[in-house]
Order: C-alpha cells, then structure tokens, then sequence
C-alpha cells in the first residue's frame, strides 16, 4: 500500500477560522483546531495525514505585513523534509499578496503550497470553508505541483496569478492574465502542462527585508506636488497604476517627478489599472513618455506579484540596474513577454 502522504497546514488566519464577537469576526487560538478535530470529513482514509502549524498570533487578513510572509516561509522552510505538502489557511483580503510574496522568497520550491480560506467561517452552516480546506488538502498530496497556488471555490490559481475579484462571492479569485492550473468539479483535473518545472536546485528560503515599497494609482487630476511627496526619499521601489496599456497624463511637471526619481535610483514599475491585459509603452506618447522618464514595464504582471517582487528583489541587496533588469524577467511564472 503506498505511504499516507503527510501535509503539514500553515493556519495564518482569516475568515475561515474566525468566530462570532460583539465587533465582529476575530480569530481566536486554537478554535479552528478543535473544529476540525470535530470534523469527521477531515479523518477520512482518503485525504492525506496533516499537522497543524498554528501561528501567533492569528491574524485578520488585513493585518499582515512582510513580517508575517517571513513567518510563514519559515514555518515551510522548517518543516520542508517531513511533509509533501503544505496548505496554508489565510485571510481572503490579502492572500493573494501574501501568495506572490511565496512564490518569490520560496526559491527552487519542488512541493505544493496551497494558500486557501473562506469567505463564511467554518463555523457557519453555510460555510465554503469545508470544500475549499478539504479539496486543497488533497490536491497538495496527490499532485507534483511545485509551485505556490491558491485554491478557492473550485479553482485551483497560479498564486502569483491571483487577485481577489469579489468581496463576497464564493469564487472570490480570479487570474485575468493566465489561466487556472486546475478544476474542482465531480474530478479534480490539472493542467499540467501549465505547471512549472520541477527545480534541480535544493529548495530555500529567501527572506524579505523591509525595504521602502509603495504603490500609487494614477488618476485624473493627479498634482506633481502630490507625486512628488509620493516619490521622496527613503522610497526604493513603486508599482504605479497607469491606465490601459501603461499611459498616464505627459504633463511635464508630472514627468520630472518621475524622472528625478528613477535617476535617484527609485525602481518604478508600470502596471495597468485594467484587471486584464498588459503594459505596452511604446503604443502611446503618454506611455512613452514613462518610460523615457525611466520608468520599466510591468508587462501583465498584476499588481500584488509587482508589489511583492519590488519587495523581494530590494530586500536582496542587488545593484539597482540588476533589480530593474529582473523585475522586467519572468521568475517564477508571475509575467509572461
Ligand atoms: N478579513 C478577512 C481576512 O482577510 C476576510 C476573509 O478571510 O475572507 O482575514
């Protein structure tokens, strides 16, 4: 009889564990755990054995920061030899920053990490919690899927590909610019050819610093007074939201903000407000225009894979040249040229 594959679940918070309060949901140690251990689902022979990492403290999604993507790589890290597999129970309002953030910091990654949660907690009888855990625990001990996902409402998502598209639908994710890696109907079916490839280097962890990241959407009206208190130092790296295939206004004023920051060093990234689609800036002058100011296609990265890999390769005391030329390179299936 082949082995009971072992999966080790990275309980980070979220919805999905969270019970009722007088302010609302909050998560709570060690509730979730003793949920589960009600569950009787969860002890069927046919899902995977797991071990629950619970972190401290619980978080609402909304809460996470950079910080806590290091613990959770961590906790992978640590645990990497004893397991097939992880799942890592997250908040839906950033898990799909915290996804990309793993794609990155878990280089040479030769296992499945799947991010899941839910948008009703486990508690409640209507809960999407029961399907989303239990489908994503046997997804990670039955398949060779070296890569971060994220599997929510019946889709099994590219994590770096992921963007949370509704607040309270049941298929809260989407991937606008690469299609799902797999599907949960009456069969569980993945495309592999879209998998990535299985790495021939050892596995490790790459941690995140905490480099001065930001983001900025750009709309009509934008001031260069406002950009340029955006663009000041101690500012390392930003994703800018331009409109369509990369334009924003060619108000002179505006573009000498820009200029004067990226010849500062100040990694400027362009990625498109649309939530489909890529960046082109040689299409228009107002794109142009950007990038003669020095600023560097995001192409169809979204902009929580741009954001999170501005953090990753800052945090990596590369030249600033080095880190414009790999932000501009696939690394981990995140942009496709
Ligand atoms: N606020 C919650 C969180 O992100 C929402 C959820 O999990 O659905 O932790």
């Amino acid at each position: 009889m082949p082995r009971q594959k072992s999966i080790l679940i990275v309980y980070a918070g979220g919805t999905i564990g969270m019970r009722r309060s007088r302010r609302g949901y909050v998560p709570q140690a060690g509730f979730l755990e003793a949920r589960m251990a009600a569950m009787p689902d969860l002890r069927s022979p046919d899902l995977p054995r797991y071990a629950i990492h619970e972190l401290v403290p619980l978080l609402d999604s909304a809460n996470m920061r950079p910080r806590d993507w290091l613990t959770i790589g961590r906790a992978i890290r640590d645990a990497y030899d004893e397991h097939d597999g992880f799942v890592v129970i997250h908040g839906t309002d950033t898990m799909a920053y915290t996804a990309a953030a793993l794609s990155f910091m878990l280089d040479n990654l030769g296992k499945p990490v799947i991010l899941t949660g839910s948008q009703i907690p486990l508690v409640e009888v209507r809960s999407d919690g029961r399907e989303n855990l239990i489908t994503s625990l046997l997804i990670a001990a039955r398949y060779r899927l070296p890569e971060v996902c994220l599997y929510f409402g019946d889709r099994l998502l590219r994590g770096n590909r992921a963007t949370k598209v509704s607040a309270a639908g049941f298929r809260a994710f989407a991937s606008p610019n690469f299609p799902p890696l797999g599907r949960a109907g009456v069969e569980i079916e993945i495309d592999r050819e879209l998998l990535r490839p299985m790495p021939s280097a050892p596995f490790r962890l790459r941690p995140v610093a905490h480099p001065h990241v930001a983001d900025l959407r750009i709309f009509p009206g934008i001031t260069a007074e406002l950009l340029r208190q955006f663009l000041a130092p101690p500012l390392d790296g930003a994703v800018l939201h331009t409109y369509g295939v990369g334009n924003a206004p060619d108000d002179p004023e505006l573009l000498a903000a820009i200029a004067a920051a990226t010849a500062r060093g100040v990694v400027l990234v362009n990625c498109t407000q649309c939530l489909k689609g890529r960046v082109d800036m040689e299409d228009y002058a107002t794109g142009k225009a950007l990038l003669e100011a020095g600023v560097i296609s995001g192409y169809d990265m979204n902009p929580e894979a741009a954001l999170t890999k501005l953090f990753y390769l800052l945090s990596r005391g590369l030249e600033t040249a080095e880190v414009r030329r790999l932000m501009q390179q696939d690394l981990r299936g995140e942009l496709s040229r």
